[in-house]
């Protein structure tokens, strides 16, 4: 069974059908780019993976299976579970995701104990083990800092820290390197990178930039309008390109 299967997806906001008849299956520990211009479906696609068109007045329909739950059809509690240990996600503006009144450890603390009912003291030890693991310098003293303390790669790392709290099975990482300088664009994929050989996670990454799904990816999927218009593995998609509209996205990159 694919950690991921989705069969025939749409997701319709009012008279919008932001997603139009997705499918796309992602081994365990496989990766997979959803790429395509702003506005083409990608975030909306990623987000319903974790069920977050649940109860908002978006209508779905098709079949989405992640880590065999189905997430349209299961109780909020497999949710819970769902979005716990099996599949995080980082979403593009760390700022937005991070309380800025509090510790950036307690926060990720915070998120461990919600999913695992550790103790204060293990969930405080666990922030502290997975800033380090992100390389964040001198975790310790760092998991007290807020996050306006951190500079914007620090804070997709301390992002990425808290995503891998619970070991999910699954990352899903939205736009992960938009907002941040090449330099730094590159020590976060480098990052992902290592993470994924390390713990065997399954990778989805969403970006409007070709090179960082070609970097990122075994496999592409090109999105347009909420359609898919070209699908298969990044050498092949981003190679020799099938579709006119791939090879306007290639020739947009820098
Ligand atoms: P992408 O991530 O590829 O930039 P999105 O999935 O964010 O694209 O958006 C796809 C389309 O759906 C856009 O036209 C966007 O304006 C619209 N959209 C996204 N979320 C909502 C929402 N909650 N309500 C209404 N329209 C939305
Ligand atoms: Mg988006």
């Amino acid at each position: 069974m694919s950690l991921v299967e989705v069969t025939g997806l749409s997701v319709e906001f009012g008279d919008l059908r932001a997603v139009d008849d997705l499918s796309f299956r992602l081994a365990r520990g496989g990766s997979l780019a959803l790429v395509g211009e702003s506005g083409s479906g990608k975030s909306t696609a990623a987000a319903a993976l974790l069920g977050l068109h649940r109860g908002t007045g978006a209508r779905v329909s098709g079949a989405v299976r992640v880590a065999g739950v189905d997430v349209e059809e299961a109780s909020e509690e497999e949710i819970r579970r769902l979005r716990g240990a099996r599949a995080a996600m980082v979403f593009q503006d760390p700022l937005s995701s991070l309380d800025p009144y509090y510790a950036i450890g307690d926060q990720i603390a915070e998120v461990y104990r919600v999913h695992t009912r550790a103790s204060r003291r293990a969930a405080r030890a666990r922030a502290v083990e997975v800033l380090d693991r992100v390389g964040i310098p001198d975790p310790v003293r760092r998991s007290r800092a807020r996050p306006h303390e951190f500079s914007g790669g620090m804070r997709q790392r301390a992002l990425i820290a808290m995503a891998l709290a619970c070991e999910p099975g699954l990352l899903i990482a939205d736009e992960p390197t938009t907002a941040l300088d090449v330099t730094v664009q590159a020590q976060i994929l480098d990052l992902l990178h290592a993470l994924r050989a390390e713990t065997g996670m399954g990778l989805l990454l969403v970006t409007h930039d070709v090179g960082v799904a070609a970097e990122s990816a075994e496999e592409v999927l090109v999105m347009r309008h909420g359609r898919v218009v070209e699908h298969g593995p990044v050498d092949a998609v981003l190679g020799s390109p099938a579709q006119p509209y791939t090879r306007e996205l290639l020739g947009a990159v820098p």
